[in-house]
Formats: structure tokens, sequence, C-alpha cells
């Protein structure tokens, strides 16, 4: 009755952008994924549970950023990178400690993730945070993950690792060429690196199934649903599955 009303509040469309550029947040995400997401696949809309849980994400931001300023350490919220960049996003603070200034990457994480997390940063998220002390030229950070059941905190002091930064750059840099210059399908991914089955959360799952065999390296928009392409005999690429065990 009132569930209803609510679960249509809260879902919702997510706009196409049109863009040459890539956010923060993809770095680590399924190629394939980005390249749907680009090239505005369609997609079905976000689900009412899925925006809430995003939305808690966000007040947990909004309440760590406010008890840091609070304690009178902000240096910037909310700081985006330099217009131009590879990269688009926004770190959700700078704060100076004992003289030094530090990036903070907050991130609300599943009870399970956040007991992975015992001991590293989950490798996305680190490396989300090397872009920022790339770009912020600023060489020491701090991921802050909030415990999304309990509110427990933990805190990982990084390093600007500048071989790891180029690295991602660098492979950036060629899927933009691919992506956004030739219009052409990545290959599929090595998921045996992926920390959990990005599979189980991606929007196009559907579609992507139905074009797994797709060879990379084919033009490919949302026309070519209507023309399958024909595959050489033996170039069928195998696709592997991992472990589910959590969401993003
Ligand atoms: S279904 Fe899996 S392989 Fe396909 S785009 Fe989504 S995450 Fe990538």
């Amino acid at each position: 009755m009132l569930i209803e009303l609510l679960e249509e509040y809260f879902q919702r469309e997510e706009p196409h952008r049109e863009r040459d550029y890539f956010y923060v947040s993809e770095v680590g995400k399924c190629p394939r994924q980005i390249f749907y997401t680009v090239r505005g696949f369609p997609r079905p809309p976000l689900d009412g549970q899925t925006a809430r849980k995003l939305a808690v994400g966000e007040d947990a931001h909004r309440r760590i950023v406010q008890a840091m300023y609070g304690l009178g350490i902000v240096v910037a919220a909310e700081v985006p990178i330099p217009p131009g960049a590879l990269f688009h996003g926004r770190a959700d603070a700078v704060i100076s400690l004992h003289g030094k200034n530090y990036v903070v990457e907050i991130k609300t994480v599943h009870p399970y993730n956040f007991e992975q997390m015992a001991i590293a940063p989950r490798r996305d998220h680190y490396l989300q945070l090397q872009l920022y002390l790339h770009y912020f030229q600023i060489p020491q950070g701090i991921i802050l993950a909030e415990n999304k059941a309990t509110q427990e905190l933990r805190e990982f002091p990084v390093e600007l690792d500048s071989p790891e930064v180029n690295r991602v750059l660098s492979e950036f840099q060629d899927l933009k060429e691919l992506i956004f210059v030739r219009g052409e399908l990545p290959p599929l991914p090595d998921k045996s690196n992926w920390e959990f089955d990005q599979c189980k959360y991606c929007p196009f799952t559907d579609f992507c199934r139905e074009n797994v065999d797709r060879l990379p390296g084919v033009p490919l928009g949302p026309e070519a649903e209507l023309e399958p392409l024909v595959l050489p005999e033996n170039s069928v690429p195998e696709r592997r599955t991992i472990g589910l065990f959590d969401e993003p």
C-alpha cells in the first residue's frame, strides 16, 4: 500500500550525459559497462531500494564532513578535479592535520566489505584516492570507511603511489581512444581482478549476456542491436564468472 508509493517515489531514470571523460568512480569498473553507459545503451530505472541505499551513503558523507568542519580541520570540501582532465570527480574533503594537508575519501561500506577491509582498503577506493592525490598534488590522503550497519569507522592513511597512478592514467587513456574516438567495444574484462561480481549489479546484464560473444574492437551502438554480428568460427571469447559475495 504505502511501500508501493514509496518505491515509485524513489525509483528514478538515470539521465544519459554526452561526455568524453571518465569519472573517478569508474576506476576498477568493468570497461564494457563504462562503454554501455557512455554510449547511452538502454538501462532499467534505478529501483527504489538502491536509490535509498545511495541516499544513506550521501547522508553519511554529509554527517562526517560536517563533523570535520566542527573540528575546524576542513581546508575545502567537495573539491573538483581541475577541468579538462581525463577524469572528472570531486574529492570529499581536503583537511589539515598536524601541519599537513590530506585528501579524505569517505566510503560507506556493507558490513561484509567492512570486515574484508580489516587491514587494507578496497583496491578501487585506493585507486580513486590516488587519482585525487595526483590531480591535487597532495602527497597523502586518508580513506575513511564507515560500516553501513554499525557506523563503526576505519581509516587508511595512503601516500601518493605515482607508478600506480601512471598505470591507471595509461589504461584509461587507451580506453578513451577505444570508446570515445573509435567507438569500439572493449574486450571482455579479466574478472579475476574483480573484488566482487560486478555483473550482479550491472544494469546492462541482460543486454551484455546476449552480446557477450561480440568481438572486441567492433564499432557498436544501440542501433547495432538490430544488426547482430556474424562471428568467424572459434572467435567466441570465454566468459568467466567469479564468486558472488557482495554489493559494490
Ligand atoms: S554484465 Fe558484466 S561483463 Fe557485461 S557490462 Fe556488465 S559488468 Fe561488464
